[in-house]
């Protein structure tokens, strides 16, 4: 075990949290109530992480805007879905059942604890558990996510919030309409009140952040009203540990110089994972790319490495949450996030042989982890969403908006594939043209009788809720038969790993061994995650890191 000497340290902190990511600032929270010193260091320049660019949902079994709302839910309700949906595997000793009761069991009470806080959050009305037709399953969903926010309510520090994924003020219940503009008169509604609330901030000086910015501004906004201390330009290079081999604090280079820093209670971990990395997606996902992923850009790994260093098992580092993205040409650098847009009608995804091998409406994780198993056996990496004009008057393509004129570099760089026929698109695609005609012939079949036959696309509420509502009778079914046709390749990009180190009930680091490294927690991407191989519902990353950081601070004062 490393040992490091403590002389040089030149300030002590009750606890250290390492990125400020989901669980960071609800565990310096914590710490705050108690009375006592957190610290953030954040690597960056920006501070709150992926949880900051991403959506910002959390999966919270039984919370209290369901009680609210007369939503039926219960701890053995959520336990029988996890149980079905996760299951026990021995390969994943992240989500024991012991782990998923303790997360189910602390979820609604960070939740109240969060509400006490004076943090804005609220139920989404409508989202699916991802696994809908599963005993257990919440039609509505478990969904819970902050409100807007107005971003100069942080002052000169609203400058270090990482900004959203969707650069927009728009309600996290109101993005879902976004795509269906030109079908729904919900979604024309919807657009009309977000181009209000833009004029209306304008004229009042408001600055409204939606999503996970709206949730991490809110949760800095908080912080800094209680004094907690942060850094940004803050990276922990090391942790320290004593003869004991405890973790006694760390060093951190902190705006380029060297600081040593004392942690009397402990150090968390919520450094995210490692979809940066491609030496270690080599090792551990082979087969994906760095390229693909929509994380922010500090997910880079050290801190896995760093507490395997002193002893961290680590597990479960093969599963990511991956998450269908596109690469058009004309902005370097972009990504762009098609997970919806392949699920609505008039359109199929096919592997490079022209077959379909998928619902194109399951959820994000398991449609990536069907590719790379695809392409095992059959070249699927990257598969084809192919539709037709029906398709590309009413929805979005590549993030553009329905019907609009496509930038010119994505025909000019043969990115968008578009022909008169099928046969010929598949021509242009490499597709064998008999086979991809045979399966959009054979899809529309599905598409009459209104069931797909292979692969139940539509067959649950989830799947139904990616579609389009306007379309009948099933949301997610339409036939691809009106040229010109379309097609662009997609690749499985991901949102975040989901594997790093082993962690107990109270989100201590373990050891091979099975034993707790004294003064070592961890949270969020970092640790081997609570759901195991699996996506239970929106809200499966943040909601666990913002849980287990909670449970972390709480443990480590002696709250629990
Ligand atoms: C567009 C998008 C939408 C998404 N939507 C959702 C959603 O709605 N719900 C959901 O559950 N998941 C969602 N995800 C996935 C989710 O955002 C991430 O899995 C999750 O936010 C990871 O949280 P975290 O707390 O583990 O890490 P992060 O939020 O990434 O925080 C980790 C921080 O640690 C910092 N750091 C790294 N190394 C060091 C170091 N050595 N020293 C100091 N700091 C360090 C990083 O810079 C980073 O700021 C989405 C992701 C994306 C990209």
């Amino acid at each position: 075990m490393a040992q490091d000497s403590q002389a040089r340290l030149g300030e002590v902190y009750d606890f250290v949290i390492v990125g400020s990511g989901g669980g960071s600032m609800a565990a310096a929270l914590v710490v705050k109530a108690m009375g006592l010193t957190p610290l953030i260091l954040e690597k960056t320049d920006l501070f709150g992480g992926t949880t900051s660019k991403s959506g910002g949902i959390l999966w919270i079994p039984a919370n209290r805007f369901m009680a609210a709302d007369g939503v039926e839910d219960s701890a053995d309700r959520a336990m029988t879905y996890l149980d079905h949906v996760v299951g026990d595997h021995n390969d994943m000793p992240g989500a024991t059942r012991a782990r998923r009761l303790a997360y189910i069991t602390q979820a609604p009470l960070m939740v109240d604890f969060l509400v006490e806080q004076g943090i804005a959050l609220k139920r989404h009305p409508y989202w699916p558990d991802y696994y809908s037709n599963l005993p257990g399953a919440v039609e509505q969903g478990r969904a819970v996510f902050a409100d807007l926010f107005d971003a100069n309510l942080l002052g000169d520090l609203r400058h270090k919030l990482r900004p959203n994924f969707v650069p927009l003020p728009i309600k996290s219940e109101e993005m879902w309409d976004l795509p269906l503009i030109h079908t729904t008169w919900r979604a024309k509604r919807t657009m009309v009140k977000v181009a209000l609330r833009i004029a209306a901030a304008k004229l009042t000086g408001r600055n409204w952040v939606g999503s996970g910015a709206a949730l991490q501004g809110r949760m800095l906004h908080r912080a800094q009203q209680l004094g907690v201390d942060m850094h940004t330009d803050a990276g922990v290079e090391r942790l320290l540990t004593d003869e004991n081999g405890r973790v006694t604090g760390v060093i951190a280079r902190i705006d380029g110089e060297e600081r040593h820093i004392g942690a009397r209670l402990g150090v968390l971990v919520n450094a995210g994972g490692f979809a940066h990395n491609q030496g270690m997606r080599d090792l551990y996902q082979p087969g994906t790319s760095s390229e693909w992923t929509a994380t922010a850009p500090g997910d880079t790994g050290e801190m896995i490495q760093e507490m395997m260093r002193v002893g961290g098992a680590i597990a479960q580092m093969g599963e990511m949450v991956g998450n269908q993205i596109a690469l058009p040409p004309g902005q370097p650098g972009r990504i762009a996030m098609v997970v919806s847009e392949l699920a609505k009608p008039h359109s199929i995804v096919v592997d490079q042989s022209g077959e379909r091998y998928l619902s194109e409406a399951q959820s994000y994780m398991s449609f990536c982890q069907a590719m790379l198993e695809r392409n095992k056996t059959v070249p699927a990496v990257p598969s084809w969403m192919i539709f037709d004009s029906q398709y590309a008057r009413k929805y979005m393509v590549a993030g553009t908006m329905p019907g609009s004129k496509k930038p010119p570099a994505w025909l000019d760089e043969g990115w968008l594939k578009t022909a008169g026929s099928l046969a010929e698109l598949a021509q242009q695609c490499g597709i064998d043209a008999a086979r991809l005609t045979a399966t959009a012939e054979r899809f529309n079949g599905f598409v009459a009788r209104g069931v797909d036959e292979d692969f139940g696309r539509g067959g649950s509420a989830y799947q139904r809720f990616l579609g389009d509502s306007a379309q009948k009778p099933s949301p997610s079914l339409g036939t691809v038969e009106q040229g010109p046709f379309y097609a662009y390749p997609f690749y499985p990009g991901d949102v975040g790993t989901y594997g790093g180190v082993i962690t107990d009930c109270d989100a201590r680091v373990l050891r091979e061994d099975g034993s707790a490294i004294p003064g070592l927690y961890a949270t969020g991407t970092s640790t081997a995650s609570v759901m195991g191989g699996a996506y239970p519902g929106a809200g499966s990353s943040v909601g666990p890191s913002f849980v287990w950081g909670y449970v972390a601070a709480r443990h480590a004062t002696g709250a629990a």
